[in-house]
């Protein structure tokens, strides 16, 4: 929890950030744009957010402490990834299922927290957040992000909110703000999930018959796909990862065994035998956890 109570997130309003954001990866941003279908580009010219001016990279050791003043400035104009995990607690704390959340609070399949034409998180009201036992890990962190790449895992420090009345300081270290934020059973989520995609990796190398399809495109489009926030095909793989009361019968609700959903998901996975079903879905669990899209999909045969 932040140390003010109610909380928010980026200092986005910052478009270069967003854009750059799904390329680079940084937990929580993704690239919100028109044609999802179109922008997507390589990922290989874009520099590290860590580098880029307005944005701190910081160790867990360095001296880092916000203040939430419930201003609500942050919870605008911003662009969250949501993972599997972080849907879930949105629906407990709603008291919803799954899908009702994925159609209240989110985007992109459930994927992406929704932010409504007056900028404002559909979980905002006034200044409090609505959901905020249930907040997403990104919501939590703020003002720090977390920015995954081949070399790992860093935290970085984000500008202040336009406006926002947080107050940032060196009161405690990063690690320390961390630990304050509950965000344990996120990382722990996390990881649960990010073994899946392994999974998904092998079924599509045992499924697809790389003979006929050009790598290269199979990737382009998978992940095209993963990135669309409307005239998507169906996929029963990425309903369920969001989805989870569906595909557990409603399990999940009672005590969050994550495992049962996990359990579902691979039940699902190998009973599916479209591999461009199963890269899509590969590519979309990567995003969410706070991966590249790319990363799930290459091939070690
Ligand atoms: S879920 Fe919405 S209202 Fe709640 S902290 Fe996050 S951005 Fe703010």
């Amino acid at each position: 929890m932040n140390p003010g109570g109610q909380t928010c997130k980026r200092s986005l309003g910052d478009h270069r950030l967003v854009r750059l954001a799904v390329r680079r990866n940084l937990r929580g941003f993704h690239e919100r744009c028109s044609n999802p279908r179109t922008q997507y580009q390589g990922l290989a010219d874009v520099p590290p957010l860590h580098r880029l001016p307005y944005i701190t990279q910081v160790t867990r050791e360095s001296r880092f402490s916000y203040l939430c003043n419930q201003c609500g400035r942050c919870c605008r104009d911003k662009v969250i990834t949501i993972s599997p995990y972080d849907l879930i607690r949105i629906a407990r704390a709603a008291g919803l299922s799954t899908a009702e959340a994925i159609g209240r609070y989110t985007l992109r399949r459930g994927s992406l927290l929704l932010f409504n034409q007056d900028g404002k998180c559909a979980a905002l009201e006034g200044v409090a957040c609505t959901i905020h036992n249930g907040r997403p890990l990104a919501c939590r962190l703020y003002p720090l992000g977390l920015e995954h790449d081949s070399n790992g895992s860093r935290f970085i420090a984000l500008d202040p909110a336009a406006g926002s009345a947080g107050v940032y300081g060196n009161d405690s270290t990063v690690a320390e703000f961390v630990e304050g934020q509950g965000v344990a059973s996120y990382f722990a989520g996390i990881d649960l999930y990010a073994k899946l995609i392994e999974r998904f990796r092998d079924r599509i190398i045992a499924i697809a018959d790389f003979d006929k399809i050009e790598l290269a495109d199979f990737r382009r489009r998978a992940i095209r796909e993963a990135l669309a926030e409307s005239n998507y095909d169906y996929n029963p793989l990425i309903d369920a990862l969001f989805e989870a009361d569906s595909v557990c019968a409603g399990r999940v609700l009672i005590d969050l065994p994550l495992s049962a959903h996990i359990e579902a998901l691979s039940d699902l996975l190998a009973r599916e035998s479209d591999p461009f079903r199963v890269a899509s879905a590969s590519a979309m669990l990567a995003l969410s956890l706070g991966y590249r899209p790319d990363t799930a999909l290459v091939m070690r045969w």
